[in-house]
């Protein structure tokens, strides 16, 4: 099994997980052992949010989406946005924000869950009032916490771990762009997405009622 950073792999890594016994669950309540809380910081593209969220679904799985309210790569209040938001309902997912500090943007689209942007360790682990952050102490500790930033999973890919149930439980923190798109190194993975988004952007400016004659 290779760990690439694949729809694949993230597929056998759902898989590895089921194997291990693990059940799915979100942020409602504090982690039991033999919970796999999956999360899902969705960045960069809604699209690429979409594409891991059918495939979780086939697997049998669900996870908790967080999503930007002041991303500049994507408008969650356009009709992309609301479409994105029901589909991942419709398939049994969770969703709630992803905050650019030190805005938190709660409304009805989203479960009273936060997780920040980016965030600098000052503030990282805070309190925020009427909302979980998803780094205080009840849902993260090292021991308890793995994440594929840039792909580059700082204790090596999970998915040996979680079939050998070597985790009490697990928070894994998961960026959709960097698994639907392909490509060997985080810049190739972000050129496919360009490219995907160049043709999507054409059906827009086509939509808009564009002349590309
Ligand atoms: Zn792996
Ligand atoms: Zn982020």
């Amino acid at each position: 099994m290779s760990c690439d950073f694949s729809l694949g792999h993230y597929r056998e890594l759902l898989r590895a997980a089921h194997s291990g016994g693990y059940q799915w669950a979100g942020f409602d309540r504090p982690p039991e052992p033999g919970v796999l809380i999956l999360r899902h910081d969705v960045d960069l593209s809604l699209k690429g949010a979409l594409v891991v969220a059918e495939a979780e679904a086939e697997e049998g799985a669900w996870s908790t989406w967080f999503l930007m309210t002041r991303s500049v790569f994507y408008n969650l209040a356009s009709t992309e946005g609301e479409r994105a938001i029901a589909r991942l309902h419709e398939l049994g997912h969770r969703i709630a924000h992803h905050a650019v500090w030190p805005d938190v943007d709660l409304d009805d689209r989203f479960d009273p869950v936060v997780s920040w942007h980016n965030p600098d360790p000052d503030y990282m682990r805070a309190p925020i009032p009427g909302a979980v952050n998803v780094m205080e102490e009840t849902f993260f500790d090292p021991e308890h916490y793995r994440s594929d930033s840039n792909q580059h999973w700082r204790h090596g890919c999970p998915h040996e771990d979680l079939r050998e149930h070597r985790f009490e439980w697990l928070q894994l923190l998961t960026h959709p762009a960097i698994w639907a798109f392909d490509g060997a190194t985080m810049r190739e993975s972000m050129e496919s997405m360009l490219d995907a988004d160049r043709a999507a952007r054409l059906e827009q400016l086509r939509n808009d009622r564009i002349d590309l004659s």
